[in-house]
């Protein structure tokens, strides 16, 4: 048995078989950092987070990867509306992005390399594209000159012509030809820039993946994942930049969640419907919305309401109640009963588990599993007579499978940081409004779980005591 997942690139699901035995080399593109993540840029991070898991627990070693966009456009434009530095704006937001996904239980990456860190690797990747005569360079700016890459349109299966007479290419003189994309772009007055050998400018979007790639992972890695809007033209231009470079294939398996709708709506901005993480995670619990998001295969589309977390939350209550009970009985049960057969059903659980998650990675089905086992566990328990060994068993399978999709099913005893942050704007709150007796319980609260406040100049810190 091994893991099929599907791979984008060829559009079948096919058996997984990594470069090097028992290793996976992974990178999952990240956010560009100019505001709090909304819910749809939070389902990539949970999501490639339970891959990953997933691989580590059917025994493979995972290199993973994921970046930080921290110069661009976006961020520029906020930093001006904010009135402040572009560098500031990206780090605090990095910081929030760290918050954020730390509370949803996503494992930080071995390293999240920032444009801003790669310069020489870009601008170094761009030249030697030149020098192939991939690129060329026009009034500062550098293209990538896409006709002359072979198989440009085969992640997205596109052909070059119809991309061509496709309606959002638009024209621009300084390109050769309209399907061209920008690699290097030269500085505006007054912009953050790098010195290059076309002068000062800044990487285009889409290279910086590439140049990461390359320099933590090497020419060819085994998966690369993002969000379905990625793939074109960011992973087709990706595809190209590397490809051309390396001569090698960049990616042998390309993986693409789906997107997250909001009361059945696209969340657009015209919509209004943008709905971030960081207010989910206050309103419901981390735990309820990443437990929610793996009721679904990781392709479906997915949508989001109040409603439907709210029934996940009883969804997973009914998990943890499964396992209070076994807990509370294992302390006043002794050995009695019936024990091989149970033994037996029990394993067949984690069997159906891991048939299903190496099913391309069906969470959706591996927590309909969880619930089965719980069903089986409540039924175990209304017998006049049970076993210690067989509830315990029954335990460590919650424990192992749950742990696996890093789902909590024990109240929680430790706060998350994101649980911890949210106390301390809670009582930052509480001060302001001159209540404090709010402000000293909850400085209490958090002391009893040993979480310890200092004020500041700049704001309250606080450390693990
Ligand atoms: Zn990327």
């Amino acid at each position: 048995m091994a893991v099929q997942l599907y791979n984008s690139l060829t559009k079948k699901k096919e058996t997984f078989v990594p470069i090097e035995e028992g290793k996976v080399k992974m990178y999952v593109c990240g956010p560009t950092v100019y505001n709090y993540i909304h819910i749809g840029n939070a389902r990539p991070p949970i999501v490639y987070d339970m891959v990953r898991r997933y691989l580590e627990y059917r025994g493979y070693e995972v290199e993973f990867i994921s970046n930080f966009t921290d110069v661009d456009d976006k961020i520029i434009r906020a930093a001006h509306e904010l009135g402040e530095d572009v560098f500031a704006v990206a780090n605090r937001f990095i910081e929030e992005y760290h918050n954020d996904t730390c509370a949803l239980g996503v494992k930080k990456a071995d390293k999240h390399p920032r444009v801003t860190e790669t310069i020489p690797e870009i601008i170094d990747f761009v030249a030697k594209l030149i020098e192939k005569e991939y690129a060329y360079e026009s009034g500062g700016d550098v293209y990538f000159r896409t006709k002359k890459f072979e198989g440009y349109g085969k992640l997205s299966s596109q052909a070059i012509d119809d991309l061509r007479s496709g309606a959002r290419i638009e024209v621009d003189e300084r390109k050769e030809d309209p399907l061209d994309f920008v690699l290097w772009k030269a500085a505006k007055e007054g912009e953050v820039s790098w010195e290059s050998p076309w002068g000062h400018g800044r990487p285009g979007w889409h290279i910086e993946c590439s140049a990461m790639v390359k320099k933590y992972l090497g020419d060819t890695i085994d998966i690369h994942a993002g969000g379905k809007d990625l793939s074109f033209p960011h992973h087709e231009n990706e595809i190209a930049q590397s490809e051309a470079l390396t001569g090698k294939t960049m990616a042998n398996y390309w993986m693409h969640n789906g997107f997250i709708n909001i009361n059945n709506e696209k969340m657009s901005k015209s919509l209004g419907n943008f709905v971030l993480a960081h207010d989910i995670i206050r309103q419901h619990s981390a735990e309820v919305v990443r437990f929610f998001m793996l009721t679904a295969h990781y392709r479906s589309p997915i949508n989001f309401s109040d409603e439907l977390l709210e029934g996940a939350k009883n969804g997973l209550e009914r998990l943890r109640t499964a396992v209070s009970s076994l807990e509370h009985r294992l302390t006043e049960s002794a050995d009695y009963g019936e024990k091989e057969q149970w033994f037996a059903k029990i394993s067949q659980f984690k069997e159906t588990f891991i048939k299903e998650m190496d099913d391309d990675f069906n969470s959706a089905n591996g927590i309909s599993v969880l619930f089965d086992l719980a069903k089986e566990a409540n039924r175990y328990l209304r017998e006049e007579q049970t076993s210690k060994q067989v509830l315990q068993a029954f335990i460590d399978l919650f424990d192992e499978l749950a742990g696996v999709l890093a789902i909590e099913l024990r109240d929680q005893v430790e706060l998350l940081d994101g649980e911890i942050e949210s106390l301390i704007e809670q009582r930052n709150e509480a001060r302001k409004s001159r209540d404090f007796k709010r402000a000293d319980e909850i400085r209490d609260q958090l002391k009893e779980q040993g979480i310890l406040l200092e004020d500041t100049a700049q704001g309250v810190r606080w450390k693990r005591g």
